[in-house]
């Protein structure tokens, strides 16, 4: 009872303050999806000035922001921003052309001042949509503003030559932007362009940085957004917003429009919580599928997004006309560090006693962003003790500075870690090498990738097989055991690295068992049931039940397989200690090998003596 007198009094009057701040606030933003920011040089804002074109400028300590005056019929309002200079003619043109200024100074008192009032504001404003959801569409728009701002830069001023150590993706990306540069080139010989890049690496790789290169070097406008800026919980408001991106993308085509963190929209629909916001995204991302699906490339706007999660996108995002072509920008080895480093260095006064390579060398597992930080941070303790140049000292400290930063994150190998993961690779290696029907190897790492997987083995089929014999799933089976026996072998216990080999290694083994008849014991007879559940498996096929007996015969049968293959996988390590004990070593020092050089080194090597006998 109480509450309902209190809901009566309390209402109305919070009601008149919503309505009064409508009418304050709405007509300003309430219909432009985007505040449009477009970075401008300061010739050029000094031109908008004297052509009358700016309606108000704000002044803080580094930037200068300029509103323009709207024109016929445009919705967006757009801001113009410079980088500040010192010029003493400004304030008399600025006053000459009857321009509204003030200056600012970032975050100070009356902004706080108006948060504390907005912030209870904005809460009532969601609470009131709420309610009124879906029958009120695209109606409120206001909140969130501040994500959602689209930024247009004309030339983002940064090339190739900024972003190191991606060397494949780079020459990847080069058809992009010749494509760019010429597209009537290449619509004349009907060829198909790309019209979607999706960048794939973790965070920090420089795929943002990238992304601009590309415009940087095709010399055109870049639009960049973050997926979360599509995200709101106002019904219509992320499909509009996506509307009005590619429409004011094609107006300036050729272009790149860049979706930063587009995993924040794209994200497979049943992984997403049953809770609010989930049927909005769906509709933005639907939105997104359309546009994408319309636009036509032969305007010459390439869309580009980044992920450091492919794994939830939605599928259909993926699909050919879509986010079609894949690049992944990983941490970069020893040599990609050196050269990153050498970029951030350019500006940078340094000691005569300062090595590169050193550094490099230092910094197994960080990437660019962390390694820009390295230098910064050198930079800043160089100059705090009053040093001419930053020398080898201040980067140590730097060094172990970022270190304590990124282990708190979890993101950092010790040494004995690394040197376990140099001799499982090897292992991997050598046994895919040794063994007739496994793929040859293409690259062996440690540098970690991806979230959860440590070194890697990069094996790749010589031809597209579709059939595989049992010889050749045993092959498989060896590879997969070799990284865990190389640990064995070598430091006599075993560590929890293998654990996604050993999945793999019965995945196949109960396949070769259960699906393809392939164990001498149970005969050529299939026993389907029982697998683990599988993705829309919804328990349909569920077929005859095992009897006890037949259950226990297949576990046997998966594990004598595994306990073979185990063993003769021993036997060929054994054989190759010597080998990979010198593999382990240069993986170490060198944290990547390629095929031809593991080739290279095996021919110039001779097996070990001990003989163990290999089946
Ligand atoms: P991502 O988008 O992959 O998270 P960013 O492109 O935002 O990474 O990188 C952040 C910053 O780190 C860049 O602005 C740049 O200073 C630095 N950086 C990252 N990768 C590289 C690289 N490969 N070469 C040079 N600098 C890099
Ligand atoms: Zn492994």
């Amino acid at each position: 009872m109480q509450t309902g007198k209190m809901t009566k009094r309390f209402f109305p009057s919070l009601f008149v303050i919503f309505l009064l701040l409508s009418v304050v606030t709405v007509p300003r933003i309430a219909f432009s999806a985007f505040t449009v920011t477009e970075k401008i040089p300061y010739s050029d804002f000094k031109k908008l000035i004297q052509a009358n074109k700016l309606e108000e400028v704000i002044i803080d300590s580094a930037t200068m922001k300029g509103i323009l005056k709207p024109e016929e019929g445009e919705k967006a309002k757009k801001i113009v921003t410079t980088v500040k200079i010192e010029d003493p003619d400004l304030i008399k043109e600025l006053i000459a052309h009857n321009v509204k200024f003030s200056a600012t100074t970032n975050g100070g008192w009356g902004q706080s001042l108006f948060l504390l009032w907005f912030i209870p504001m904005i809460i009532f404003l969601i609470l009131m949509t709420r309610m009124r959801r879906g029958a009120t569409g695209a109606g409120l728009m206001s909140i969130g503003k501040s994500r959602a701002n689209l930024y247009i830069d004309k030339d983002t001023g940064v090339t190739f030559d900024d972003v190191a150590g991606v060397d494949e993706a780079k020459e990847e990306l080069k058809e992009v932007i010749d494509y760019l540069q010429n597209p009537q080139k290449y619509q004349r010989l009907g060829g198909k362009i790309p019209k979607g890049v999706l960048l794939v690496g973790p965070t920090g790789t420089g795929k943002t940085l990238l992304a601009k290169a590309v415009a940087g070097e095709a010399k055109v406008p870049f639009f960049s957004i973050g997926g979360s800026g599509f995200v709101e919980m106002f019904v219509g408001v992320g499909a509009a917003r996506v509307r009005d991106l590619f429409a004011q993308a094609q107006e300036k085509a050729p272009c790149i429009i860049f979706i930063d963190e587009i995993d924040a929209l794209g994200k497979v629909r049943a992984a997403a919580p049953i809770s609010g916001g989930h049927e909005e995204r769906e509709n933005t991302l639907n939105q997104l599928l359309l546009e994408m699906d319309g636009f036509d490339t032969r305007k010459g706007v390439i869309l580009m997004a980044a992920t450091n999660r492919p794994e939830i996108l939605d599928p259909a995002l993926l699909r050919p006309g879509r986010f079609d072509r894949h690049i992944l920008v990983d941490r970069p080895d020893i040599k990609g560090r050196e050269e990153i480093l050498k970029v951030h260095c350019k500006n940078v006064k340094l000691g005569k006693d300062v090595d590169i390579k050193i550094i490099a060398a230092r910094t197994p597992g960080f990437v660019g962003a962390d390694l820009a930080n390295v230098v910064n941070e050198a930079a800043l303790l160089a100059a705090r003790v009053g040093k001419e140049a930053v020398g080898m000292d201040s980067f140590e400290e730097a060094i172990n500075r970022v270190i304590a930063g990124l282990e708190k994150k979890k993101r950092v190998m010790s040494k004995r870690e690394q040197e376990i993961i140099a001799y499982h690779e090897s292992g991997h290696a050598l046994v895919a090498e040794s063994v007739p029907g496994a793929d040859k190897v293409h690259r062996i790492s440690i540098i970690p990738r991806g979230i959860s997987a440590l070194g890697y083995t990069l094996q790749l089929p010589t031809e597209d097989r579709y059939l595989l014999t049992r010889s050749e799933l045993m092959d498989r089976l060896a590879v997969l055991l070799g990284g865990r026996v190389a640990e064995e072998i070598t430091f006599n216990e075993i560590s929890t690295g293998a654990q996604n080999d050993l999945e793999r290694a019965t995945d196949i083994a109960m396949s070769m068992v259960r699906e393809y008849g392939m164990s001498e014991k149970l005969g050529p007879m299939t026993f389907q049931n029982g697998r683990r559940p599988q993705f829309l498996d919804l328990g349909f096929r569920a077929g005859r039940e095992l009897s006890e007996e037949v259950s226990k015969d297949i576990d046997n049968e998966v594990k004598k397989l595994i306990f073979d293959t185990h063993e003769r996988v021993k036997g060929i390590l054994e054989e190759n200690k010597d080998r990979l004990e010198i593999l382990a070593k240069l993986l170490l020092e060198k944290e990547v090998i390629e095929g031809e050089e593991l080739r290279k080194i095996i021919s110039e090597t001779a097996p070990s003596p001990k003989k163990t006998s290999s089946v």
